[in-house]
């Protein structure tokens, strides 16, 4: 059952980009369809990561761990094209209003 939870004010939480995602599949759809169907939101316009103006298009997985290949702690985000890439940067934050959706 996935659970859902809202950034409501800044934080300074490091995030980054899960790994060994690429091939997972959900019964709903892409990613952004998961998303979608559990956040009760609309997809947002902009990309979730503060500092970044790009339009968030993924549903992309994103973790707080250290060991990012941990299923048990990745959640989707809405990311644009560029931040839902491990090779982009290593960390960020996201915005006030980022909704997560957790994988399991
Ligand atoms: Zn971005």
């Amino acid at each position: 059952m996935s659970t859902v939870f809202q950034i409501n004010q800044f934080n300074s939480t490091y995030w980054r980009n899960a790994k060994g995602t690429w091939r997972d599949t959900n019964a709903i759809g892409t990613w952004k369809d998961y998303w979608l169907e559990h956040s009760d939101m609309k997809f947002p316009l902009m990309c979730s990561v503060i500092g970044c103006a790009n339009r968030a298009v993924y549903g992309a997985h994103v973790t707080q761990s250290e060991d990012v290949f941990d299923k048990d702690a990745m959640y989707i985000a809405p990311l644009c094209r560029y931040c839902n890439n491990p090779m982009s940067m290593l960390y960020f934050n996201l915005a006030v209003g980022t909704r997560l959706v957790s994988v399991k």
